[in-house]
């Protein structure tokens, strides 16, 4: 038989290439603005035509190229950027990858004209579908011009998944507004179909989010900064008022280039946590900058996803720092009140800014019953009883939390019980269910299950980021027979797991065996714990995009902690208390749920009708 493999033509492997770089109008803009900018442009402009499908052009005054350089720019894999294997580990370019307009001019008739400001004349190239029509000296002003006509000519059924021109417009203008958003000091314009539809002037980080977004937004957000082990990030977070129903006005940049990550989305998310409505998201324009050899943007053409070298440091760096501004700004958390507030008007409990300086405006109602709270590893006292059989740890065995000292804020609130309190306030549990605490002020209201979990998913994640929690070994090993998939899944847990406290072997495909569980896990649940948080675990919802750490420490609170109809001895509930209160955020459970509820003596006597 006679062979069958040949070598694709180099036009016929450009336009596959083409595909994965360039799939629709702004991805062509997007690679001829990063080329401008490479080219150290001061000015950009965009000229478009119905969307792009019958002209794009972009026009910057950056170095220009030289005859030569211009005719090779169209090659694949030429660049000018990168030459050796040690610069693709260390990018400071938006591009590299050689392949841009290469990749334009197999799918489109381009024309470029180039001048570099140390010559006269400029060179003009013409290239149809990948081949050189023509290749000479022309009057150009300095920098470079790329005009794309008849994008996708050759490749029709990439031309058929174009959506409206209202849609491709759309990308081309958000592709834009990123750049702008990214290089505050470049002026950057579009016309569209003559018509002039942005037309910024360079200006600082903030007057071009306004100039971008309008007044009222910008108003409506605010700048903050942060840094630590070597990552820096910068940007603006819009108030919870400010929320959007969708993710699309969060802006990400990774070392001055737009992309997008969805760890990192996440993270602000969960920084806002409790602030939005459910369905609603957070605007944000955030630059992160980092050492470009700790990422890696070379996972695909487009060069739109990353990959961090130590992603789980990054999350948490993200996540403390908005957290932190948040809190700076006194936006979080007005938590777990909410519901309460339509019959009290004194519900606007705030947290105290970083440093101990309130800021907040709160009502009168609730001042008198907030307190410092105390430092860690002032334990409550239980009179006159151990802890040592009791469901939680003493407090002074609690370790803290890694946090970097960006996160500190939002651990310097104040609490609506004082230590005293929490020690010898009379104390009730209420339908095995809710614990009530007469205070000097009023009454606090504690929901058991919920507590119980906050304080056992705060563990649970700070173990995550640091030592492990304390096990205890099984005198007896549980062996629980599982499906294929949960063995694998628990296989991927079991550093996780273990972080936690438990100690798991998988055993064959159909077998885990626990040998150890957390020290939080109530006897006698042992051997059913690991399945029901597996459980959860996997019906966790799917939109939320949450880590997998998340959401197994989120499942093995919920299936850890006390339950609805668990009795409490007074010592128990005590130091579910105390520790309750060491957590950062003691307000809502890791669900959102309220943990307390307040009721002062000023609202009692409102409701009783009581004047004074
Ligand atoms: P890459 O940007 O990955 O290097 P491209 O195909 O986008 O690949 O561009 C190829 C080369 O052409 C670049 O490396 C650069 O030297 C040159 N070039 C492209 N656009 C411009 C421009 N606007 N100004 C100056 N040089 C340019
Ligand atoms: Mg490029």
């Amino acid at each position: 038989m006679a062979d069958r493999i040949s070598i694709l033509s180099p036009t016929l492997a450009n336009k596959i290439a083409a595909g994965e770089v360039i799939q629709r109008p702004a991805s062509a803009v997007k690679e001829l603005l990063e080329n401008a900018i490479d080219a150290h442009a001061s000015a950009l402009s965009v000229i478009v035509k119905d969307a792009g499908n019958t002209l794009l052009q972009v026009i910057d005054d950056g170095d220009g190229m030289t005859p030569g350089d211009a005719l090779l720019a169209f090659e694949r894999h030429a660049t000018s950027k990168i030459s050796t294997y040690d610069d693709l580990l260390n990018i400071r370019t938006l591009g590299f990858r050689g392949e841009a307009l290469a990749s334009i001019a197999a799918v489109a008739q381009v024309e470029l004209r180039t001048r570099r400001a140390e010559t006269e004349t400029g060179t003009k190239v013409r290239i149809n579908g990948g081949d050189v029509a023509e290749n000479e000296p022309c009057a150009a002003p300095k920098g470079t011009s790329v005009t794309i006509k008849n994008l996708f000519y050759n490749t029709p059924a990439r031309r058929k998944f174009l959506k409206s021109a209202a849609t491709e417009f759309k990308h081309i203008y958000d592709v834009v507004q990123r750049v702008a958003l990214a290089h505050p000091d470049l002026a950057v314009s579009i016309r569209s179909n003559d018509e002039l539809i942005l037309d910024l002037r360079p200006a600082d980080p903030g007057r071009r989010v306004a100039d971008l977004f309008g007044e009222k937004l910008s108003s409506g957000v605010f700048s903050f900064n942060d840094e630590a082990g070597g990552i820096s990030v910068s940007g603006f977070l819009g108030k919870p008022d400010f929320a959007r129903k969708s993710r699309t006005e969060q802006y990400l940049f990774l070392n001055a280039r737009p992309v997008v990550s969805r760890s990192i989305q996440h993270a602000v998310f969960q920084a806002y946590e409790h602030l939005l409505e459910k369905g609603s998201f957070p605007f944000f324009v955030l630059f992160l900058t980092i050492d470009p050899r700790k990422v890696d943007v070379n996972v695909h053409p487009a060069k739109m996803e990353v990959k961090f070298e130590d992603d789980s440091a990054v999350y948490r760096f993200v996540l403390s720092a908005v957290r932190s501004a948040l809190s700076a700004h006194n936006l979080v958390p007005a938590l777990g009140l909410r519901d309460q507030s339509a019959h009290s008007g004194d519900a606007s409990l705030r947290f105290r800014a970083p440093g101990g300086v309130e800021r907040g405006d709160r009502g009168s109602g609730w001042d008198a019953l907030f307190r410092p709270m105390p430092g860690p590893g002032e334990a409550p006292s239980v009179p006159g009883m151990t802890t040592a059989s009791l469901p939680f740890t003493p407090a002074g065995q609690v370790r803290e939390p890694a946090r970097s000292s960006a996160e500190g804020g939002v651990r310097g609130g104040s609490m609506p019980l004082s230590e005293e309190e929490r020690r010898s306030a009379p104390i009730w549990q209420v339908h095995n269910k809710y614990i009530l605490f007469a205070t000097g002020q009023g009454l606090l209201l504690i929901d058991q299950h919920a507590a119980h979990e906050r304080v056992l998913y705060e563990r649970a994640v700070g173990t995550f980021a640091q030592t492990q929690n304390k096990s205890q070994q099984l005198l007896f090993p549980h062996s629980i027979e599982c499906s294929a998939g949960d063995a694998a899944l628990i296989q991927q847990l079991i550093p996780d797991l273990e972080s936690i406290g438990f100690s798991v072997r998988v055993f064959g495909k159909n077998a885990v065996i626990v040998d150890g569980v957390p020290l939080d896990v109530k006897p006698g649940e042992e051997g059913s714990i690991l399945p029901r948080i597996l459980d959860l675990y996997k019906e966790d919802d799917q939109s939320l995009q949450l880590q997998p750490r998340e959401k197994l420490a989120k499942s093995y609170s919920c299936r850890a902690a006390v339950k609805a109809g668990d009795p409490l001895s007074e010592a128990e509930m005590r130091a579910l208390i105390g520790h309750l209160f060491e957590t950062e955020i003691p307000f809502v459970c890791p669900h959102g749920r309220p943990v307390m509820i307040t009721l002062s003596l000023s609202d009692l006597d409102r409701r009783f009708g009581r004047t004074s």
